[in-house]
């Protein structure tokens, strides 16, 4: 059999904020189409009008793209296979419908939700494990059909499930799954509203886009005996299925959740989240290298990844310690400037965090102290802050001896003819020394005293970046001595 184009596809429904998860599952697509050299293709499966969100679709191109992640086709650049929205292909599901209804695998069904409600009611209270359509619609001749039809009497299109039939597939990460066509109901293909499911929608279009492997999260295995078996009516190959494990909560339930930290794909990127350390982390979360190595570029992951190495578990634990850690190694390693082939480097992308509230001169100058030192863009505010304004010090966690630290520093400081870091070591060491003052006490209340926090960069090497004056000025503030600065 000649090979198929490699072809994979996201498609996205726009019900909500989109999840890590779904970031996941389209890096693992979007690098098998590259390391095939194949496409990767979006597609919005907007056909569920009463769990539309306005705004999604916009929302959810706009965080792919600020994960650095693009699409060969799909929305906002087009391609052969016009449209990209379900929304927007209803006469072809409606074309692809009748072909059903032609061949007898599918049939109108007219019933009222009021009678399937008590339909459900009678199996459920007979112990049937899965309810499913009674088929009262089958019966109806041509000609009661046909009347119906004319009366505008509302209805939906099922699929005729074949009996007796045992549906099997293989999956690619799984392997061989099978199921008795008995366990499927006939299901809805056509809404009353005249829009497809998603079972007939994905089906269709997988099949019109030439999509060569349907990857996506195993939750989705339940359904696919639905679409192996409108591939058969159809008559059309399948294309290749892997299910990936889906994300659970490191050592919680399920699924993630808000309460242990972000959860939708933006929300990362807010918290100060690198992107490619997000990618680095999302690699991991259901497959692996085999070997040590931790550290990868998206390049990388393209030529190592692999479906084989996806992992046959149910749930892969979501660790938000490692995500952290891998983190602040990207963020180690980063270079501070900006590279010439204009990858932004550390500074820029500080400065574009916190839409430009901090001087990138200043910070720049300050990184070297801090690259080590934060594991997240965020932190950065957490540990610079004084760095752009005065702080706020609180005096109760100064030292008994506070007053006699901070006029020795004002003292030693004042008379320094260098500001340079080796000065004020060597001057405020051996001030400390002759006036016997213990060391980590009197550093202590200096810091609090310039920085307003216990927790800070070295702080000698933070002074000589804040300048003289403006140190000066804040230890004088918190003595309340006037600011009588002379040097
Ligand atoms: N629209 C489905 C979703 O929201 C796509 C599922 C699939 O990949 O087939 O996840």
């Amino acid at each position: 059999m000649e090979e198929k184009r490699v072809r994979t596809r996201m498609a996205p429904s726009p019900t909500g904020e989109y999840h890590i998860g779904h970031i996941r599952t389209l890096l693992y697509n979007w690098a098998f189409a590259k390391k095939y050299n194949g496409d990767f293709i979006l597609r919005i499966e907007d056909t569920d009008r009463e769990r539309f969100v306005a705004g999604a679709t916009d929302r959810i191109l706009e965080v792919i793209k600020s994960y650095g992640l693009v699409w060969d086709e799909g929305p906002q650049v087009g391609g052969p296979h016009e449209p990209y929205f379900q929304s927007q292909r209803l006469e072809i599901y409606q074309k692809h419908a009748q072909i059903l209804l032609d061949k007898g695998a599918a049939y109108y069904c007219f019933c009222t939700e009021e009678r399937l409600e008590k339909m459900r009611e009678e199996q459920k209270a007979r112990h049937v494990v899965s309810t499913k359509y009674d088929r009262l619609c089958l019966k109806l001749d041509k000609s009661e059909i046909e009347k119906k039809l004319k009366d505008k009497v509302p209805y939906v299109i099922r699929m005729k499930v074949p009996d007796n039939k045992e549906i099997t597939f293989n999956d690619l990460v799984i392997g061989d799954i099978s199921v008795p066509s008995s366990d499927i109901d006939d299901q809805v293909l056509i809404k009353s509203d005249g829009f497809p499911t998603y079972h007939f929608a994905v089906v269709i279009d997988d099949h019109l886009m030439e999509i060569s492997h349907v990857m996506r999260g195993n939750d989705w295995i339940p359904s696919t005996p639905k679409h192996v078996l409108l591939y058969q009516a159809f008559g059309w190959d399948m294309p290749y299925f892997a299910h990936i494990p889906n994300l659970k909560e490191m050592g919680a339930g399920k699924k993630l959740s808000k309460r242990f930290g972000a959860v939708a794909a933006k929300e990362f990127l807010d918290e100060g989240y690198l992107p490619e350390a997000v990618l680095n982390f999302l690699m991991f979360l259901g497959w692996n290298p085999g070997t040590d190595k931790e550290i990868y570029t998206l390049n990388e992951f393209v030529k190592d990844f692999s479906i084989e190495k996806i992992h046959k578990t149910d749930l892969v634990a979501f660790d938000r310690n490692k995500l952290l850690w891998m983190n602040s190694q990207y963020i180690q390693k980063s270079q501070i400037s900006d590279l010439p082939d204009g990858k932004a480097g550390l500074k820029s992308q500080i400065f574009k965090f916190f839409g430009g509230k901090y001087d990138a001169a200043v910070i720049e100058k300050i990184l070297p102290l801090l690259q080590t030192r934060i594991k997240t863009l965020k932190e950065f505010a957490d540990l610079a802050g004084f760095f752009f304004e005065k702080p706020k010090v609180d005096k109760k966690i100064l030292s008994n001896n506070w007053k006699n630290h901070l006029s020795m520093a004002v003292e030693v400081l004042e008379s320094l003819e260098k500001w340079g870091k080796s000065d004020i070591d060597e001057g405020l060491l051996s001030a400390v020394k002759e006036k016997n003052f213990k060391t980590g006490e009197f550093f202590m209340d200096f810091r609090i005293a310039v920085t307003g926090s216990k927790f800070t960069p070295p702080i000698n090497e933070s002074i000589v970046i804040l300048g003289k004056y403006e140190v000066l000025k804040r230890l004088k503030a918190v003595l309340g001595s006037k600011s009588n600065i002379k040097y």
